[in-house]
C-alpha cells in the first residue's frame, strides 16, 4: 500500500502514543537484494515473510519502493511488535527496520530513493529521539552481511541526516547537538 505524507506522519504519531518512546533506539537500514540477485517488490517480501517463513507480519517496518515512475514509503509490520529484520544484538526488540528495494551491493541507491529514506529517518528520529549515530546499517550489526549494500553509502545518509536534524533544530530555535 503506497501512503501518503500525511498518513505517514500520523501513523507515526500514533505509534509513538502506543508504546512508551524509549522502545525505539536504533534505525536498522536493510535493502531487499535476494540470494539470485533479483529485486523483488514490496508485496513479494510480505508473502515471502507470512507464507514461507510463517510470520505474523513482514519483518520490516517500512519499505522504500519505486512504484510506476516514483518512489513511495510503505508500511510493514505496526511498530507496535518487535521486528524480523536484525536478530542480531537484540535489535528486532529496539530498531525500526527500514528496506530500501534494490540490490546495492551492484549500484548506490538512486537520489530519489535515498532521499525518501532520509525523509523517512528524519521523522523517525525526532519521534523517538534517536540520534543519526545510531541509524545503521544491518551490516554493522552483523558483519559477515553486507545489507545495505556495498555500495549504499552508509556515511554521508548519516551525515545528511544530522544536518537535517540540526537543520530542524535551528527552525525550533533549538540548541545544535
Ligand atoms: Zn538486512
Amino acid at each position: 500500500m503506497a501512503s501518503s505524507e500525511e498518513f505517514l506522519e500520523h501513523f507515526i504519531y500514533f505509534h509513538k502514543r502506543l508504546r512508551p518512546p524509549s522502545k525505539w533506539e536504533w534505525i536498522v537500514l536493510h535493502h531487499s537484494k535476494t540470494k539470485d540477485g533479483k529485486t523483488v517488490s514490496w508485496g513479494a517480501i510480505r508473502r515471502f515473510h507470512t507464507k514461507v517463513r510463517g510470520w505474523a507480519s513482514i519483518g520490516y517496518h517500512f519499505g522504500i519502493e519505486l512504484l510506476r515512475d516514483q518512489y513511495e514509503i510503505l508500511l510493514g509490520r505496526s511498530l507496535l511488535m518487535d521486528g524480523a529484520h536484525c536478530k542480531e544484538k537484540g535489535l528486532n526488540r529496539n530498531g525500526i527496520g527500514i528496506c530500501l528495494v534494490g540490490d546495492f551491493d551492484i549500484a548506490p541507491p538512486p537520489e530519489e530513493q535515498l532521499e525518501l529514506a532520509l525523509k523517512l529517518c528524519e521523522w523517525l528520529c525526532v519521534e523517538f529521539e534517536i540520534p543519526p549515530s545510531r541509524v545503521i546499517g544491518h551490516g554493522e550489526a552483523a558483519p559477515w552481511k553486507t545489507c545495505p549494500g556495498l555500495k549504499f553509502p552508509l556515511e554521508e545518509f548519516r551525515t545528511r541526516l544530522a544536518e537535517r536534524l540540526d537543520e530542524r533544530l535551528d527552525l525550533r530555535g533549538g540548541r545544535k547537538a
